[in-house]
């Protein structure tokens, strides 16, 4: 279970990693244009470069998204005071893995049956 000062210290990394994800998320989009742009003046093999480099920013930006939204939830569940809890069976979550990845929804158990299986 955890206390009130812990979960608003969680609460505060959750704020700290939706801020630093958000600015990148500006940023990747910025670089996304700049490719687009250049394509009419660059040849075939860089036009293939700037395709797959704008591919991956895609990933990137894609899975930048679904961290966003792990943090939002994670940032409604401790308002829910749900926070802290395996979303898979409800035992409470070691502190010790969300001081690693606060928005981690499985505790460590279910995590890994998952993963394995
Ligand atoms: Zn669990």
């Amino acid at each position: 279970m955890l206390d009130n000062g812990q979960l608003d210290s969680f609460r505060q990394k959750l704020l700290q990693l939706q801020a630093g994800l958000s600015e990148l998320q500006d940023t990747g989009d910025e670089a996304a244009k700049v490719v687009e742009l250049d394509q009419t003046s660059v040849g075939r093999l860089s036009r293939m470069d700037a395709l797959q480099g704008q591919a991956m920013s895609r990933e990137r930006g894609r899975r930048r998204v679904l961290e966003l939204q792990k943090i939002a939830a994670a940032l409604r569940r401790i308002d829910a005071g749900d926070y802290g809890y395996c979303l898979a069976c409800d035992e409470p979550i070691a502190p010790q893995r969300l001081a690693l990845d606060p928005a981690v929804t499985l505790c460590i158990e279910c995590a890994t049956a998952r993963e394995s299986g």
